[in-house]
């Protein structure tokens, strides 16, 4: 267990490929950030999640993914099984997400309940523009739909940081080409133009394998940077602190 920074603490980066199971907090109230896979000899990430919350008094509010890929999401419904008081949130676009599709096959336990429907059983709160907004116990939390690295991406900002997922920031390539090189930069762009809509000062980045922690970050640039192809060159960006 990590805080890496204030309301910000890693739980344990799980499984094979290590991604982070995040909690957010502020006064009281969390966030779940990714349900992640877990390998033999780990205790399942909800239950840690669970000890966590009982030891510091903490309600477990919203459960949130970055996108719908099995290494972010694989857990949930032990998750949702575990919190039932807690709202699920996602963009509508998860649940046409071909990658989730195929996991929920397994998911569902309903014989004959379409895909559909077994996506708006799993989310309390499914939304479709490009914008969301809850908060944790006052303080303002914000999802921005912006596709890049799968078409279900969702950024995560609260406290002055944003939960990336999967995005590769300083290049505008991906681990992947799910996602149209065009659409890529729309969408860098409508994330800035939404930051700076909301008057929003984010100074941290943080990845969701909890990898990649941006500090001291100059957000607009890195935006700018990652729109650039560099064409499997190495990205002018290193993460200054990096987890174990
Ligand atoms: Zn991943």
């Amino acid at each position: 267990m990590k805080q890496v920074a204030e309301g910000f603490t890693i739980l344990k980066r799980y499984g094979r490929l290590k991604t982070a199971c995040w909690i957010l907090e502020n006064n009281g109230e969390a966030a779940i950030v990714e349900m992640p896979p877990y390998s033999r000899g780990e205790k399942a990430p909800w239950e840690k999640a669970k000890t966590y919350f009982k030891k510091n008094w903490v309600f477990p509010k919203y459960g949130l993914l970055t996108h719908p890929h099995w290494d972010h999401c694989y857990t949930m419904p032990h998750f949702r099984a575990a919190f039932p008081q807690t709202r699920f949130v996602a963009h509508d676009s998860f649940l046409h997400d071909s990658y989730f599709r195929y996991m929920m096959r397994n998911m569902r336990n309903t014989r004959g309940e379409s895909l559909e429907a077994a996506g708006y059983r799993f989310f309390d709160d499914v939304f479709t523009g490009d914008i969301w907004a809850g908060d944790l116990g006052g303080e303002p939390l914000y999802i921005i739909y912006a596709p890049k690295h799968s078409y279900g991406d969702m950024l995560i900002i609260f406290k002055g940081a944003m939960i990336t997922g999967d995005w590769y920031l300083g290049d505008l390539k991906d681990c992947n080409d799910l996602v149209n090189p065009h659409h890529k930069v729309l969408n860098i762009d409508k994330t800035m133009r939404i930051v700076n809509h909301l008057n929003y000062h984010i100074h941290m980045l943080f990845s969701g394998h909890g990898d990649a922690l941006f500090y001291d970050a100059d957000f607009y640039s890195i935006m700018e940077q990652s729109k650039v192809d560099h064409n499997g060159h190495q990205p002018a960006l290193k993460a200054r602190y990096q987890t174990a």
